[in-house]
């Protein structure tokens, strides 16, 4: 049995999370505008495959491919009735994956949609879209709850209390900021971290945004208004747009690297990354960070 993740944390353990879930997919042949969890049932050999190429290069932490597999998501994309299927399966492959050498983490991603007054959904609406895709991840077997790439606080705060209220499982809490410091919804870091954590989150951090850079800026932020673990998962960049439509990452492996000792100064206890990363980014992140200790 693994040790909880909590415990690892509050050891002061650096864990090596994975990267991009998304992009890897669409390197494997996702078509753009494709729900990513889809391939969960159509194409699992590809999902597991991104899963192994990650624990090969030194992740200990399983993200399921279900970062849209909510309500609202899924009846964008037509699929809303394969809710269950969908989720499941893709615990089902994360789980295999790990083999009982990583976390498994269910992936829980935003509604898609803005909360009243600037948007239609309601707070009771949020939360019963994220109670039914946090009770089917924690059914299906995860190890903890990862709410990633939030913007709105009160979204984010609707996602971390249906994870604590219906599940006994962990809860990771992270937001997507800019380089100015802020979300889209001009959230700041110290606000983000000090509300999640009243609402129960048990680390909270800053993934996806702009860069390495930003995520150390947001890091400093939170850890002035928390003492939680710390999560980092940057981006590889901002996405450019290349030769034939094709997505253009400019943050190389080896300057992921270069910021991963920058991350743990900052607080942070888990690192991985988001969109446009790769297994060779994990690799370059987890050589970097190798007998690192965390600083006390
Ligand atoms: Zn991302």
């Amino acid at each position: 049995m693994m040790d909880d993740i909590l415990r690892a944390l509050a050891a002061g353990e650096v864990i090596i999370g994975d990267g991009a879930i998304g992009t890897q997919l669409q390197a494997r042949g996702l078509p753009a505008g494709v729900l990513p969890e889809l391939w969960n049932a159509e194409h699992p050999e590809l999902v597991t495959a991104v899963h192994h190429a990650y624990l090969h290069a030194g992740a200990r932490i399983v993200t399921t491919n279900t970062f849209g597999g909510n309500r609202a998501r899924l009846t964008s994309a037509g699929a809303a009735d394969r809710l269950t299927e969908l989720n499941r399966k893709g615990v089902e492959l994360a789980r295999a994956a790990a083999d009982g050498r990583a976390w498994v983490l269910g992936d829980i991603g935003p509604t898609g949609h803005l909360l009243e007054p600037y948007g239609v959904l309601s707070i009771a609406e949020a939360e019963a879209i994220y109670r039914e895709q946090v009770t089917v991840l924690a059914e299906a077997g995860v190890d903890a709850i990862a709410i990633e790439t939030m913007n709105d606080i009160e979204e984010a705060l609707c996602a971390v209390r249906m994870a604590r209220a219906h599940t006994n499982l962990p809860v990771l809490c992270s937001f997507a900021f800019n380089a100015k410091g802020r979300t889209m919804m001009g959230l700041r870091p110290a606000d983000a971290a000090q509300r999640a954590a009243e609402a129960g989150a048990h680390a909270v951090g800053a993934n996806c945004g702009e860069g390495p850079a930003a995520i150390v800026a947001a890091l400093t932020g939170m850890r002035e208004a928390v003492d939680l673990p710390l999560i980092a998962q940057a981006n590889a960049g901002v996405p450019q747009v290349g030769a034939e439509e094709s997505t253009i990452w400019d943050v190389t492996p080896e300057q992921l690297a270069a910021h991963a000792r920058a991350f743990v100064d900052a607080g942070a206890r888990l690192v991985g990354g988001c969109c446009g990363t790769t297994p060779a980014h994990i690799a370059a992140v987890a050589a970097a960070l190798a007998g690192a200790a965390a600083p006390h």
